[in-house]
């Protein structure tokens, strides 16, 4: 099993550190490590002696500056710490390679005080361990260790250690892919626990995946703002998200890529369905800089870990045109209307051949039929509003034609809307383009506002004029999902019109990705309350 292991900087307000520890170990921890860097000796004995501290797993970790820590002090004032924090007895000491290599008084005064490393110990689930056992650790805040074999073999080099650990910066994600896939070899090779851990946002699935890849433990946060290092996930959603007590190696892997990606909802939405259905798989998101190169180079690495087991993605901003790009260069199949799109937001790659699709535009007829009440077959004719000409337009304007609507698009910048418009018009529905300042002149049947005015933070925005009417009967959705009821639709909903959310695009554009990755019905219900209950916990 791999342990939780929550964070916390300690400083001398001991109460409230005591009251932190206990949220960290209510949240899901399994282990506390206290970072004494700052703190006094007072507040670090008082904290390690305190009967509810000691019903937990502790790791004491006291770092200099010099590898990433805080400590102020001189060498010898950090190892008189750590003799007394040893003499209470934690689990576990944190002691950086380079001050046991290098500082012989290091192992001379701890390794007295060091419990003997046993495997099973470190790695098994017991409860209380006999005393402290030593993490030898090594870490790079610039970046991905030009010989991490090198490294290892250094740590390892340490005998009286129990557990290895790596941290390193993340460059891009593919670091983090290595750190993975890192496990399986080393922990063959080296037969000790391992944590091997790359920093930042973009090595986080190294962090989401650690429980599946068993690492000895992973770091976590009881809250954004209590972290200890960069792309620290928080407990709450490694228990219950990312299932990180259900984890393992056979499990498939799933994810959204995007550049940025930390706001998708779609791992809560994805995470709770496949829980539902007890389906062995989790979702993450995985962050790649934008480009195709970057793109293919990332699901190609990932496609070459055999333990990663990665099944199928959801793909956003700005990667849907290098997803069709990349399920076309590997021999994949592309459906007709994503081919005309352009784009796809889905590869399925537990399909042989790999397929991409776009349920971006299905997504969104669904949510017009189901919330506005409109058959598939009465958009036929059907006169629709298109505010926009990005990537979403262009996926509702392909559907909207599909059905054989009558569509205006309206884009801030004109060219790219006579451009869109161009291409869709005269396939089966009429397509034309028209100036943004015109939208409402003409009658419609449908507005669709495909641009990001209204979205959160600036949630008061709003694509059409205010003074806008609308009858009874039109159907105003808005793709924006965040806020869930925009400004647009408030006053299109005061003034008489049916509001589609943009959630419901998102839920079933989601609806098709989770049939095609668990190949079977989606669970609609338990996804919809995940992401309802995401944005309000977004503060929306
Ligand atoms: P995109 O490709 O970047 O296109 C953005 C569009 O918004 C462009 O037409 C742009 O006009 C217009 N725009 C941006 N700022 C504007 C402003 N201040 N005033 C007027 N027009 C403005 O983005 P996208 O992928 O199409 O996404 C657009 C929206 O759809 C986003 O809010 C996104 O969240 C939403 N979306 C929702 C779902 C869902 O499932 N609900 C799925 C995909 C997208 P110019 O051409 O003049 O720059």
């Amino acid at each position: 099993m791999t342990w939780i292991a929550a964070a916390v900087f300690i400083n001398d307000d001991v109460p409230a550190m005591l009251n932190l520890i206990q949220e960290c170990a209510v949240q899901g921890a399994d282990m506390i490590e206290l970072r004494c860097d700052t703190c006094s000796k007072q507040a670090m004995e008082t904290v390690l002696r305190d009967p509810a501290v000691r019903q937990l797993r502790l790791l004491v970790t006291i770092r200099p500056p010099w590898e990433g820590g805080r400590f102020a002090g001189s060498e010898s004032d950090r190892l008189e710490l750590m003799v007394a924090a040893c003499r209470l007895k934690p689990d576990f000491v944190d002691i950086e390679l380079e001050a046991w290599k290098n500082n012989p008084k290091f192992p001379q005064r701890l390794l007295p005080l060091l419990a003997r490393p046993s495997l099973e110990d470190a790695s098994a689930g017991a409860k209380r361990l006999p005393g402290p056992q030593l993490v030898i650790s090594s870490h790079d805040f610039s970046g991905r260790p030009p010989d991490l074999d090198g490294r290892f073999a250094a740590l390892a080099s340490v005998q009286e250690a129990a557990v290895l650990k790596l941290s390193y910066k993340a460059n891009n994600s593919l670091d983090a892919l290595e750190a993975l896939a890192l496990y399986p070899k080393l922990t063959e090779k080296y037969r000790r626990p391992l944590v091997v851990i790359a920093m930042g946002e973009d090595g986080q699935i190294s962090r989401f995946l650690s429980a599946k890849f068993g690492a000895a433990f992973t770091f976590a946060t009881p809250n954004h703002s209590a972290g200890t290092a960069p792309g620290q996930p928080r407990i709450g959603d490694l228990v219950n998200v990312y299932r990180f007590r259900q984890q393992a190696l056979h499990w498939g892997v799933y994810g959204v890529i995007g550049w940025p990606v930390a706001h998708s909802i779609s791992p809560i939405i994805h995470n709770a369905a496949f829980t539902h259905i007890g389906f062995d798989a989790v979702y993450v998101p995985m962050l790649v800089a934008p480009g195709y190169d970057n793109f293919a180079a990332f699901i190609d690495a990932a496609r070459k870990c055999p333990q990663l087991n990665l099944q199928g993605l959801s793909i956003t901003i700005p990667h849907k045109e290098n997803a069709l790009e990349y399920v076309r260069r590997n021999g994949g199949e592309i459906d007709p209307t994503s081919k005309a799109i352009g784009v796809v937001n889905t590869i399925f790659l537990n399909t042989n051949p790999i397929q991409g699709i776009n349920s971006d535009w299905t997504g969104a007829i669904k949510a017009m039929e189901i919330v506005g009440g409109i058959g598939k077959k009465e958009f036929k004719q059907r006169a629709a509003v298109v505010i926009g000409a990005g990537g979403a337009a262009r996926s509702i304007v392909a559907g909207l034609a599909s059905l054989d609507a009558n569509v205006t698009v309206f884009n801030r910048t004109l060219d790219r809307a006579k451009t869109l418009a161009q291409q869709f018009n005269g396939k089966t529905g009429r397509v034309q383009a028209a100036p943004f300042e015109q939208i409402g002149r003409e009658k419609f049947d449908l507005l669709i506002n495909c641009t990001s005015v209204g979205m959160y933070p600036d949630s008061s925005g709003l694509p059409i004029p205010e003074t806008l009417n609308f009858a009874p009967g039109q159907i105003v959705f808005d793709t924006v999902y965040n806020p869930r009821q925009t400004r647009l639709l408030k006053l299109a909903q005061s003034r008489g019109a049916i509001a589609v959310p943009g959630l419901e695009m998102l839920l079933h554009q989601a609806e098709v990705q989770f049939s095609g990755f668990a190949k079977t019905k989606a669970p609609m219900e338990i996804m919809h309350a995940a992401a309802e209950s995401a944005l309000a916990a977004m503060g929306q």
